[in-house]
């Protein structure tokens, strides 16, 4: 969890707190620190509203196509925002927007159909799916606005209204996707409501939600499990993870080194299924940390509004602290950097793309999810002792595995502990694939057709064959 919130500023306009660009660690713009208890009239109106949208299948689908439009003609607004107040490159921030648009015309054409039960029984009975009512989502900072349609897409079409929390690090862009949307939805369908903590506390034991789906660290995600125990209300959790890539003996890797340190360091390794811990076999180690090195020590990092940046600055100063912590402490019990290994000189929260050779394996930058644009190498001898490694972990989000034999790779995969794994690729996802971690990294199903029944309640009617 972060070790500390954006300042708060008394103002004119209430309370408000402040909004720092991390490229410059200045503060750029505010937002209204929402207080806990304005929580109550926000619901009961998600509440009243929650009687039309539910009703009308046909309208809501006109409405979700409508907001796909809107958020993509809203696109030359929304991503320099998104960039300034997350860090990442503009081109990357473009990719969220078109993400989100994708995803509500994929949940918008979802239609949850009656299912009849035949179990040969003399009774006609019929599965119908119902939405649950007001649903609360909050999201974190890594993809503001694909994450925070990937909470309303499904909830909305499944005929839900939300109530819905970016992180304090990364407010602004997801109020104005509110107010893009509010153009194409009715009224109170979906709200934003942004403020520090306890605000996400107290949304996530509202009495008044149904439903409570979270994106966001473990440790939050327990808090809000809970939270959201005192009103028995559903919990989806997407959480941490620390994905491994394990590569085989026949892997070429020039061929792969691109992808794989693109799946390791893409929006400065700030993604939750980002590949985090690389195992090589010995006999290829040394190949594979210096093409990794290679690409760390070339790739262009600056301002994410700066079009020839790569890479942009990690985006918040815990994060930059959390990076910094498990990297020095990595150095200190005797890792190598063969590629940066320190913070940027300068303004902001720079830092350097870093691939730590000859890691111990106890080292917090192997077992705990770093999250930053740092990645660790280890060499293994035998394939069993690279698989058990990447296993022995309490995350379980993704994992990959890269070789040239596609099913000696497939077998390697089939052996890993996660919910999705890839084989010469990393973190792809299909907006019709499930999506779950399994121990520590997740409860609940998101995604296809899975995210859509994640949002609706089974309302089962018996109906005998003669009166
Ligand atoms: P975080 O858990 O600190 O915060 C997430 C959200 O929870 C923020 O909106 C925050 O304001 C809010 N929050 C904080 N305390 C709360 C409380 N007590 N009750 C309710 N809400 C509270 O996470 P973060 O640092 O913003 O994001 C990084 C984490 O998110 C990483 O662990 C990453 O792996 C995870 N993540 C997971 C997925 C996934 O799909 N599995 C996707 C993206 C990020």
């Amino acid at each position: 969890m972060p070790t500390h919130q954006p300042r708060r500023t008394p103002g004119p306009r209430g309370e408000r707190f402040a909004v720092l660009d991390p490229t410059t660690g200045e503060a750029f713009d505010e937002a209204p620190d929402q207080r806990p208890d304005e929580l109550d009239a926000i619901v009961e109106r998600a509440h009243d509203a929650w009687r039309d949208w539910r009703a009308d299948p046909a309208a809501r689908t006109t409405a979700l196509f409508a907001a796909a439009d809107a958020v993509e003609a809203a696109g030359a607004d929304l991503a320099p925002l998104l960039t300034r107040e997350q860090g990442k490159p503009l081109a990357e921030s473009y990719a969220e927007i078109a993400r989100a648009a994708a995803r509500l015309r994929y949940f918008a054409e979802l239609d949850p159909v009656p299912e009849p039960i035949a179990d040969g029984r003399p009774v006609r009975s019929e599965i119908r799916w119902r939405p649950l009512g007001p649903v609360a989502a909050i999201v974190p900072w890594n993809f503001p606005l694909q994450l925070a349609s990937a909470k309303f897409a499904p909830a909305l079409a499944a005929g839900n209204t939300m109530v819905l929390k970016p992180s304090p690090f990364t407010p602004l862009a997801t109020r104005l996707l509110g107010s893009v949307l509010s153009a194409a939805l009715p009224q109170n369908v979906l709200t934003i409501v942004t403020g520090r903590e306890p605000l996400g506390a107290r949304l996530a034991s509202h009495p008044g939600i149904r439903h409570v789906t979270f994106t966001g660290s473990i440790a939050t995600g327990r808090a809000v499990a809970e939270g959201a125990a005192a009103s028995l209300a559903r919990v989806t959790l997407e959480l941490g993870g620390n994905d491994a890539a394990i590569l085989l003996e026949d892997v070429e890797v020039e061929r792969i080194a691109d992808r794989l340190f693109w799946a390791a360091f893409r929006n400065c390794g700030q993604v939750c299924m980002a590949v985090k811990r690389v195992y090589a076999p010995a006999r290829l180690y040394s190949q594979v940390v210096e093409a990794l090195a290679e690409r760390a020590k070339t790739v262009v990092v600056g301002p994410g509004l700066d079009p020839g940046s790569q890479l942009g600055p990690v985006s918040n100063a815990p994060q930059l602290a959390r990076v910094e912590r498990c990297t020095a402490q990595a150095l200190a019990d005797g890792a190598r950097a063969a590629a940066g290994g320190h913070r940027l000189e300068g303004p902001g929260y720079f830092f350097a793309p870093t691939i730590l050779a000859d890691v111990p394996s106890g080292s917090p930058v192997v077992t705990e999810e770093q999250f930053g644009p740092v990645l660790p190498v280890l060499p293994y001898g035998r394939l069993d002792e690279a698989v058990e490694a990447a296993n022995d972990t309490g995350f379980g989000l993704g994992g990959s595995v890269w070789g040239t034999d596609l099913d000696r790779a497939e077998a390697v995969a089939g052996r890993l502990e996660c919910g999705t794994a890839w084989i010469n690729h990393h973190a792809e996802l299909s907006l019709a694939q499930p999506f779950a971690g399994i121990k520590d990294s997740g409860v609940g199903v998101a995604g296809g057709p899975w995210g859509l029944y994640g949002n609706l309640r089974p309302f089962v009617v018996h109906r005998p064959e003669e009166a």
